[in-house]
This record gives structure tokens, C-alpha cells and sequence, in this order.
């Protein structure tokens, strides 16, 4: 700014300098007229008169003063004529100028103050001459028209041409009057024309010199006005220049100040991690959020100035400083980076851009985002769709397991029935022919009793309704059912209770938990060919744990998993899974998901396996004897 005012400055003078009115040659008037043009010359005379008002006065006082002090000589040097010169004097010429000096006080004396100071020089001039008159030979006072005639030329403040005509007035007038009077000789005449002549001339000489100079400052000094009115005016325009521009700036600085005080609280504010590095990797500039992140990860707090090189682990140096090299060679890209921290896989967007100046990249710019949970939610979405994928599959192996599955006892329900029309059929047949569909039916019955229950489930029409339930009496029950089943495979079927009937008797929904049992318990019959299958279950303070164990088949430990995931048993491949939709146990854990509690398994393949599963309860009664652990074999 200072560099702009100046140039500024010294441009305006420069400006004034050249002006063609300041390279004048001409002083501004006529040297032989002595005036300037009309507009000037009023001006010009104007200013004269005021200067001259005062030294004028002071003039005529001193002409006045002498006038009367003379008169002393004539008492002395004509003491015959004393009386008549003390009256042209007194009477006349110090009366007359006495009236100019009071008239100089009145606005009509600019008007006419040359002509009263020009009367006034020729009636001093003529008292003299007329004095000289009366002793022509007595050269005393000659020297008195000469005074007067300087004075007119000098002191009066005449202008050039009306002291010339002035002095020329007197010589005339001493002339006319000399030759007029008698006593006076042509020599003397001769010889005083030789002095008023030359006084005159040297008189018009200084005149003329006076005028001109005074009529040249005059020019000069409004010149001179003129220029400094110019370089005022020049100076307001420049400093409304610089004022404005002062605004200007101010009001600029105010907005960049104000913008830089709304991008900082942004990239303060900001979650995102911001960072700057020049062309030496050090940092220019970093927001709390970075800060914080390194801090985190990396276990350093940054600074302005540090070298973001240095500053990272070695495996992680040769990575990033590619990365920063292609900012600093113009590229604007993206990566993305997975950090491994203790609390787990952290995911982060960067994203590089160069910082150019003028063409040149000077360093560049990071704005490095968390994505950690965009991340997992992706991740997510693909595990769901995958999942979504694998049940589509599931879903369509299903369907055809499931028409199988519906087939199959259907064709040997309707083919044993054809049979059963024979007339000539034996007893035995008979009996054989309805019991193979009477299996086939139940078999058709769980089928469908199982689709019902998922279908259910599915469209969330399930409602658990909690009652009392006497364990005791249930698990009995469940022994009645099974028995003759076990018993026909050839295979141990044990209930164990520990408890007083009546201590058994919990809150839970009772249809539930009798298909959770009776679920279990059929898998363990259908995947179970010698040994035994044992159920028992543990009453807790606010739990009942119950187990389902067998001897049988097992689950090979890869499986343990997905057979609780609906249709799975068509994924399976052992032979003895191809009765069954693969619904039981995935129905069972809904079941008791619903009742609040949780199942899980242990197997070990050809050893046999065990369910457990916890439902919480209210319990109706405490229980108060809890019996000795009794082994009951209610087989035998
Ligand atoms: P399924 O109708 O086929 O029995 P489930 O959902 O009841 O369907 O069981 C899923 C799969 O889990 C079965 O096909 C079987 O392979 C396996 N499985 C279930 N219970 C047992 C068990 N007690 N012993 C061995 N395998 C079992």
C-alpha cells in the first residue's frame, strides 16, 4: 500500500512539474501596455491597491511631514517670501493631501486613489516650482521638485504610466510657469530641464523596473496559487483515493478474516482429520482432530514443522512417502488405509490433493475420514447378502427335500392302501399293510406339523403363553411316548430327576417346551442305532437346564453350527439324515429364543451327542428337599 501511494505521489508531481503553464516563458502581461489580460488585470490591481493603502498613508504623512518641516528653510533661506510660501504650504498642498489621506479611508479611493495621488504630486510639484519661482538664481529648491518627482515615481505607488505622466506633467508645468514668469533665464531653464529631464528618465527607468517586478510576482505568486490549488486539490483527490481503497482493504480484510474465521471453525469443528505438508514433508498445518487420531494410533503428537516422514513408523515410511510424492507431483487421489489397533481394525478414507501456487505445487493437502463403521456396515451387507444368497439356495434345496419328503409317505400311504383292497389278503398282511400307513401318515403329520410351526414362526403369529408346568409330570409323559419306540430300536431310553414331584412346577409355556423335548428327543431316536438316550435337566435359581444326550451317529464338528439354521439337513450328507425337512431344530431354538433362553451343543461323530438348552422361569413353589441324585430306569 505504501509502495502505491508513493508511486502515486510522485506520479501527481511529476504531473505538475511538466505543466506546461509552469515552463512559461512569459511573465503573463504586456511589457510595453503593463497589463495583464482583463480577468488579471482586475485581479491584479485589486491586490495592488491593498498592498498599497498602508505604505501610501505612510506616504503622504511623510510628504505631509516634510511639506511642513521645509517650511523652517523658508523663514531661513527666504524670509522675504516666508509668509506666501507657509500659505501654498499650510493652505493648500498639506490641506490637499490631508483630504486624499482621509478620503483613503472611503471605498470610493479605489476608484480614484491614482488620480488623487497624481493631484496631489502635481500641486505639491507646482507649490515648489511656483516657490522656485520667486528667486530663480537660488537653486535650494529645485532639489524639492525632484523629491517630489521621486516620490510621484516611488513612494506614491503610482503605476508606471501615471507616474510618467506625472513626472512629465511637472517638468510642463515648471516650464509653462517658468517661461511664463519674467525674472526667470533661459539658462536656468536650460540647466533645470537637464535635471528634471534626467530625474524623470531615472525615475520612468525605476518605475517601469518596480512595476515589472511587482506585476511579475504577482503573476508568479498566482501561478504559484494556482499550482498549489492544483496540488491540493490533486492531494484530496488522492487521499479520497487512498481513504477509499483504505475502506476497500479494510472491508476485504474484514471478510478474509471473517471467511477465515468460518473455514477454521470448520476445520476445526470437523470430525475429519485435515493436515498440510510442504515439498520437505513437514507439516504446515494439522487440525485437533489429526492431532488426536496420531496420538491414538500411532502414540506421537504432531506439530507444525515436524516431518510427516520421520514421524511414522519404519514399514509404514517407504507407503506413505510414495503417496505424498504423487500430491507433490500433481495428482489428486484417494486411498483407503486399514490400521490395526488394539481395540480393533480401524478403516480411513484419505484424500490427497496437491496445493498449487502460481503453476507450482508447493506441498499438498489431506483430509483423512474414519470409515470404520461405513466399513463394517458394508461388510455387513455383503455377510447378509451372502447369507441371503446361501438361504435362496437353501430355500429352493428345500422345496425339492420337501416334495420328496411329502412324496414319499404319501405314495406308500396310497400304495399300501391299494394293497389293503385285495380281498384274498391274509391277516397278517393286513395288519403289516395299515401299519406301514399309519407310520407313513405320522410321518406326513410331523412333516406338516413342522411346516405349520416354521410358517408361523415366519409370519410371527407364535405367542407364548406361560402357565404352570409340572416338570415332573411332562418329562413322564415325554417317557410314555418314546418308550415303546426305544424299546422297538433296541436302545436305553432314561429320564433322571432329581427333584420332589411337587417342587418341579415352573412358569414357562408348557406346548412349547414339550415340542422343544419331544424335538430333540426324536432326533436323538432318528440319529441313534445302539446305546442310549438320556434326558435330564437341572432346576437353577431362575433357569431350568435340561439335556438331551444320545449315543448315536454325532455331528461331524463343522456342522455343529448350521444345524440350527433352517433347511440344513439337506446339506448334509450322511444317510441316515434323509428322513426329516431339516425344520426340528431350527423350530426348536426359536422356540426357546422365545421362552428367553438358549441352546447348544457338543457331539463327537460316531461317539453321539448332547443338546442343552437354559429357559429362564418363574418358579410357582421353592423347591424345599431337593432328593438325592436317583437314577430311574423307567424302562425296566
Ligand atoms: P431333521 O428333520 O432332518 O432331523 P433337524 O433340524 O431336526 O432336521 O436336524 C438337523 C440336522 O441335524 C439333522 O439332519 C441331522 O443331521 C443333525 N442332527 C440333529 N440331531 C442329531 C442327533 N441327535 N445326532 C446326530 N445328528 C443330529
Amino acid at each position: 500500500m505504501v509502495n502505491y501511494v508513493n508511486n502515486y505521489h510522485s506520479k501527481s508531481i511529476t504531473h505538475i512539474m511538466s505543466a506546461p503553464n509552469l515552463k512559461a516563458k512569459s511573465n503573463g502581461f504586456n511589457a510595453i501596455s503593463l497589463s495583464f489580460s482583463p480577468k488579471m488585470e482586475k485581479a491584479f490591481r485589486l491586490e495592488y491597491f491593498e498592498n498599497s493603502i498602508v505604505p501610501v498613508r505612510v506616504a503622504l504623512l511623510l510628504v505631509m511631514a516634510l511639506y511642513a518641516a521645509f517650511g523652517i528653510l523658508d523663514y531661513q533661506i527666504y524670509p522675504d517670501h516666508a509668509d506666501r510660501f507657509i500659505k501654498i504650504r499650510f493652505l493648500l498642498v498639506i490641506p490637499f493631501a490631508c483630504i486624499v489621506l482621509l478620503l483613503s479611508y472611503t471605498p470610493l479611493f479605489k476608484k480614484i486613489w491614482q488620480i488623487l495621488l497624481l493631484s496631489s504630486l502635481l500641486i505639491g510639484s507646482t507649490g515648489i516650482i511656483v516657490m522656485t519661482m520667486h528667486e530663480p538664481d537660488n537653486y535650494t529648491y529645485y532639489a524639492g521638485v525632484i523629491l517630489v518627482l521621486f516620490a510621484g515615481y516611488m513612494f506614491f505607488r503610482l503605476n508606471f504610466y501615471t507616474a510618467t505622466i506625472g513626472g512629465w506633467a511637472v517638468v510642463g508645468i515648471f516650464n509653462i510657469i517658468a517661461l511664463l514668469s519674467p525674472n526667470v533665464s533661459s539658462k536656468v531653464i536650460l540647466s533645470s530641464n537637464f535635471f528634471f529631464v534626467g530625474a524623470n528618465l531615472i525615475g520612468m527607468f525605476a518605475a517601469y523596473y518596480i512595476e515589472t517586478n511587482i506585476r511579475k510576482n504577482f503573476y508568479l505568486n498566482k501561478k504559484i496559487d494556482e499550482e498549489k490549488q492544483l496540488i491540493k486539490s490533486l492531494n484530496t483527490e488522492l487521499e479520497n483515493k487512498v481513504k477509499k481503497r483504505t475502506e476497500q482493504l479494510l472491508l476485504a480484510k474484514q471478510v478474509a478474516e471473517q471467511s477465515s474465521a468460518n473455514v477454521k471453525s470448520i476445520i476445526e469443528g470437523t470430525t475429519e482429520n485435515i493436515w498440510a505438508f510442504n515439498k520437505n514433508y513437514e507439516l504446515m498445518y494439522l487440525n485437533d482432530s489429526f492431532k488426536q487420531a496420531y496420538l491414538n494410533t500411532f502414540g506421537a503428537w504432531l506439530e507444525p514443522g515436524d516431518n510427516l516422514i520421520e514421524a511414522l513408523p519404519h514399514d509404514l515410511r517407504d507407503k506413505w512417502q510414495a503417496r505424498y510424492n504423487r500430491v507433490l507431483n500433481n495428482e489428486q487421489f484417494e486411498e483407503v488405509d486399514v490400521i490395526e489397533t488394539t481395540k480393533g481394525k480401524l478403516y480411513i478414507r484419505v484424500g490427497f490433493n496437491p496445493i498449487v501456487r502460481e503453476g507450482n505445487v508447493i506441498g499438498g493437502s489431506c483430509f483423512g475420514k474414519n470409515i470404520t463403521y461405513q466399513k463394517m456396515a458394508e461388510l455387513e451387507v455383503l455377510k447378509a447378502k451372502e447369507q441371503a444368497e446361501k438361504s435362496d439356495k437353501l430355500k429352493s434345496a428345500f422345496l425339492t427335500n420337501m416334495s420328496h419328503e411329502i412324496r414319499t409317505p404319501m405314495n406308500g400311504i396310497l400304495g399300501f392302501a391299494e394293497l389293503l383292497k385285495e380281498p384274498e389278503l391274509s391277516g397278517d398282511d393286513q395288519l403289516t399293510y395299515i401299519d406301514l400307513i399309519e407310520k407313513s401318515g405320522l410321518r406326513l403329520l410331523n412333516i406338516i406339523n413342522d411346516i405349520v410351526d416354521i410358517s408361523k414362526i415366519e409370519a410371527g403369529l407364535v405367542e407364548v403363553t406361560i402357565q404352570d408346568v409340572n416338570l415332573d409330570e411332562m418329562i413322564r409323559n415325554i417317557y410314555r411316548f418314546f418308550q415303546p419306540e426305544t424299546h422297538k430300536k433296541g436302545i436305553d431310553l432314561v429320564m433322571e430327576n432329581s427333584y420332589n414331584p411337587e417342587d418341579t412346577i415352573i412358569q414357562t409355556d408348557k406346548e412349547k417346551l414339550y415340542t422343544i423335548l419331544t424335538n430333540l428327543l426324536k432326533n436323538a431316536i432318528k440319529y441313534t442305532d445302539e446305546g442310549y438316550i438320556k434326558l435330564s435337566y437341572t432346576l437353577k435359581e431362575s433357569a431350568v437346564e435340561f439335556t438331551v444326550q444320545d449315543t448315536g451317529i454325532g455331528i461331524p464338528a463343522e456342522r455343529l453350527t448350521d444345524i440350527f439354521e433352517r433347511f440344513m439337513q439337506v446339506e448334509l450328507t450322511n444317510k441316515l439324515a434323509e428322513q426329516g425337512a431339516g425344520l426340528g431344530l431350527s423350530i426348536t431354538k426359536e422356540f426357546i429364543e422365545m421362552l428367553g433362553g438358549h441352546i447348544w451343543v457338543s457331539s463327537k461323530k460316531s461317539k453321539g451327542s448332547s443338546f442343552y438348552f437354559m429357559i429362564p422361569y418363574n418358579k410357582s413353589h421353592h423347591i424345599r428337599n431337593p432328593k438325592s441324585r436317583i437314577k430311574s430306569n423307567m424302562q425296566k
